[in-house]
């Protein structure tokens, strides 16, 4: 079975109102695909196409209007609160500017440890510590930069930092929504092969978010191309990309 299902899922904005006329946005429209583990799976298409959408949906961060998520069997969206929180651990998210999304006033240790607060047993400090020291250990940085603010690390680096904060629940999946794309180009080579080399040695599946599809040609295994909320094409990236 599939890691991830998704089930015709369709999902309405209302816009408009006061002063201008109803309308209604259909963000995603009847989209059904579904994701293998240990895999990378691209998700391509223009800006407004819903690419954000879905992902919010993923992370459980908004509800569909029709159609649910089956993650591991289980539909999200139709969970009790409880269980939903005890899936959280589950799905992680990496976001284009982690300079946004790391606090710039927490050192990086704890910046790391953060999402451990969905777990319903706490890990003690010391676990909590090693934890953290080996995951920056996996994404290429030292245990001294624990330490450390986000401030003093290179954009590659707070990405980084990023990843080992999404990896820390033991997530099944990981969405990142244009994870790379505002790094130079040697950069986001370097962090696309961390994000290989951990979907092959920890069997981390990613569902990569991108505009660029050099991005996606380069790291997935399948990919899925969405057009105005619809998946109009998908496959193995060879034959999406059309490579001998
Ligand atoms: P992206 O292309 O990454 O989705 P956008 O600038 O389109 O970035 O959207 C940024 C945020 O604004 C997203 O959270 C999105 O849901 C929200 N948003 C986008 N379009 C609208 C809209 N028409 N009305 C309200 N919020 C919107
Ligand atoms: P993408 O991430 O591919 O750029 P989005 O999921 O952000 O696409 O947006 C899909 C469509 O839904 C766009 O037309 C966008 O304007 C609209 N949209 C997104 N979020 C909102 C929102 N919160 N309110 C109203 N419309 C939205």
């Amino acid at each position: 079975t599939p890691l991830i299902d998704i089930r015709r899922l369709t999902r309405d904005y209302a816009g408009g109102g006061l002063f201008a006329k109803p309308s209604l946005t259909r963000a995603l429209d009847d989209l059904t695909m579904t994701v293998e583990a240990g895999t990378i799976h691209g998700i391509v298409g223009e800006s407004g196409c819903g690419k954000s959408t879905l992902a919010r949906i993923l992370m459980a961060l908004d509800k569909p209007t029709s159609g649910d998520v089956l993650f591991d069997g289980e539909p999200l969206f139709q969970l009790s609160p409880k269980d939903l929180m005890r899936k959280r651990r589950d799905f992680q998210m990496v976001f284009q500017d982690p300079f946004g999304s790391l606090d710039p006033r927490q050192r990086v240790a704890r910046i790391v440890a953060e999402p451990l607060h969905v777990l319903e047993v706490k890990p003690s400090r010391q676990e909590k510590r090693d934890r953290v020291m080996a995951l920056l250990e996996a994404v290429g940085l030292t245990a001294a930069q624990a330490d450390r603010f986000p401030h003093e690390f290179s954009g590659g680096q707070r990405q980084r930092i990023a990843i080992a904060r999404a990896l820390i629940t033991e997530p099944k999946l990981v969405v990142a929504d244009e994870a790379v794309s505002a790094l130079d180009l040697s950069v986001q080579a370097q962090v696309l092969n961390l994000i290989t080399r951990l979907k092959r040695e920890r069997g981390v599946t990613f569902l990569f978010i991108t505009h660029n599809l050099a991005v996606v040609d380069a790291v997935a295994d399948q990919v899925g191309v969405m057009y105005r909320g619809r998946l109009v094409e998908s496959g193995p990236a060879r034959a999406v990309f059309e490579r001998p």
